[in-house]
């Protein structure tokens, strides 16, 4: 704030006004008196000395100033709407987002200035909600589709494998980022965790309550599937304190596997899953794929039915995406197989889902997940999108912590050789969030869970939001992807099937506002 006595008139930028509601209570109640107005150093609006005090209409008057002296022009404000249309879940937008929206993030730091900045991270204790990811790369075969293959799994890496990863969560074990502020949920991806042996996944737990501050009711996840998931390497989870599984099942039809390249058929999964659940200790979860090529509704209903037949916890619905560099993918590119289903028809199948689970009973957790019983609570999935630290351990894990999203080194070997030799932790690329980062994580997360208040929101960040975001929600709920109840904006089922481009056009927008500052 400048404020110049002789002219008595006191110039605020108008980010500080919305970045700290404390600022204003001191500029309006102290200032106010000594000075003849208040002008803003890109708008015209003034409030003049005396007239108003009341906290308010002061806000409507600033809110009001603000929204003028950001507003789009009419061609960058259509830039964000959707398609109009009597089917929006098929014709909203051109291009469905596939991957987690994200905000502004710096260019990556060169390696040393990366070390050093984490250096830095380690020595401040968390805060808030915190997670761990634990990556294991290994698959024992690479299904067709999948972008996340990395190392075929054999017996012998499996050991060698676990003792580097302890070396790597015992090596911070002791700074106050690791061992201060309890952890909410830890997920073992990959890859494939359940491929390592049984006495290694024991170990692995094990070091994780060891060298975490786990919370008492902290979710600890193994993701897997269930071929080379027997009695064994299940009880050796659950002894070491797995409370959830989560088994990438995609497909229970036989033959679709086969194309796929899934190892077991749809009786040995079937049966996996019952004898995971017979123990009845830890929340089983399976995820499902729709869209792949030839897939039929027929197929997929089929799918919807066995999973509720099976009276499991909960489960993930996804839609498959075909990316570049998959073996799929060069398939579909060398017509020895045809091109996945229409987008059409990937609607209707999202459609079909959320009628079933509704009818089934299942409770909606998120945009993609429902829960069938109150053991699932599918803590790191919603935890990890929003603003929370993420820890990560193994080859190719990502995190964040204190405004630094980072990498670890995803080739094996060299990771191998960063925390065994090096003994240093094995940073791959390492950048410094945007100054948005929290508030557009939030969104991004509030999204995923199909509503989102921004009048709360607003108070919380101190930016009118509501106010801000009204003409983009509004043509949004014309076009049939949102609608209003009270405060909140509710996502229609067009609206959950458009959830990532709702998510980062929103945040796309926020950007193009407060550039203008
Ligand atoms: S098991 Fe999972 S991670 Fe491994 S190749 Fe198949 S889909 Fe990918």
């Amino acid at each position: 704030m400048q404020a110049d006595k002789n002219q008595k008139i006191c110039i605020i930028p108008l980010q500080d006004i919305f970045s700290n509601q404390r600022f204003i209570h001191t500029a309006f109640i102290h200032c106010l008196p000594h000075i003849s107005g208040i002008s803003f150093f890109s708008s015209t609006s003034r409030i003049t000395n005396g007239i108003r005090y009341d906290d308010q209409v002061i806000m409507k008057e600033l809110t009001d100033a603000f929204i003028a002296d950001t507003k789009l022009s009419d061609t960058q404000l259509t830039s964000f709407f959707a398609k109009e249309s009597d089917d929006p879940i098929v014709d909203a937008f051109d291009k469905k987002a596939a991957v987690h929206p994200g905000g502004g993030k710096s260019a990556p730091l060169p390696p040393p200035k990366a070390q050093k900045a984490f250096q830095s991270i380690l020595s401040q204790p968390r805060q808030g909600k915190s997670t761990v990811y634990i990556h294991i790369p290994f698959c024992e075969t690479q299904c067709l589709y999948c972008g996340f293959y990395r190392k075929r799994y054999d017996a012998e890496q499996s050991r060698a494998y676990t003792d580097t990863l302890i070396t790597e969560l015992q090596a911070t074990a002791d700074s106050p980022l690791q061992s201060q502020g309890p952890i909410h949920a830890v997920y073992l991806g990959g890859g494939t965790p359940t491929s390592l042996e049984a006495a290694d996944l024991k170990r692995i737990l094990c070091a994780i309550r060891q060298n975490l501050p786990l919370a008492n009711d902290c979710e600890i996840t193994v993701e897997g599937r269930i071929v080379n998931f027997g009695p064994k390497k299940m009880e050796a989870c659950l002894e070491a304190g797995a409370n959830r599984f989560s088994i990438g099942v995609q497909t229970f039809d036989t033959a679709l596997r086969t194309r796929m390249k899934r190892v077991a058929d749809q009786n040995a999964v079937i049966e996996g899953l019952k004898q995971l659940r017979s123990y009845d200790q830890a929340a089983v979860i399976v995820d499902l794929i729709y869209g792949f090529p030839d897939q039929t509704m027929e197929s997929w209903e089929t799918d919807l039915k066995i999973l509720a037949d099976l009276m499991i916890d909960g489960v993930d619905l996804y839609q498959l995406n075909i990316f570049p560099g998959t073996p799929l993918h060069t398939a579909i590119k060398n017509q020895k197989m045809s091109p996945g289903i229409d987008r059409k028809a990937r609607a209707r199948m999202f459609e079909k889902g959320v009628q079933f689970m509704e009818q089934a009973m299942f409770h909606r957790l998120s945009t993609n997940h429902w829960g069938r019983t109150s053991r699932e609570r599918n803590l790191y999935n919603q935890l990890v999108k929003g603003p929370s630290h993420c820890l990560p351990f193994g080859p190719g894990a990502g995190g964040n912590a204190h405004g630094h999203f980072f990498f670890l080194q995803p080739d094996y070997e060299k990771w191998k050789h960063l925390v065994t030799e090096e003994k240093c932790k094995p940073i791959a690329m390492m950048q410094v969030s945007g100054e948005n980062d929290i508030l557009e994580k939030t969104i991004a997360s509030e999204l995923e869970l199909c509503r989102i208040n921004f009048t709360a929101l607003g108070d919380e960040f101190h930016l009118p939001l509501e106010a801000i975001l009204k003409d983009l929600y509004t043509q949004w709920e014309k076009a049939g992807l949102v609608t209003r109840q009270h405060q909140w904006w509710v996502l229609t089922t067009a609206g959950q099937f458009w959830q990532v481009n709702l998510a980062q056009l929103t945040i796309n927008y926020l950007q193009q506002i407060t550039g203008k500052h």
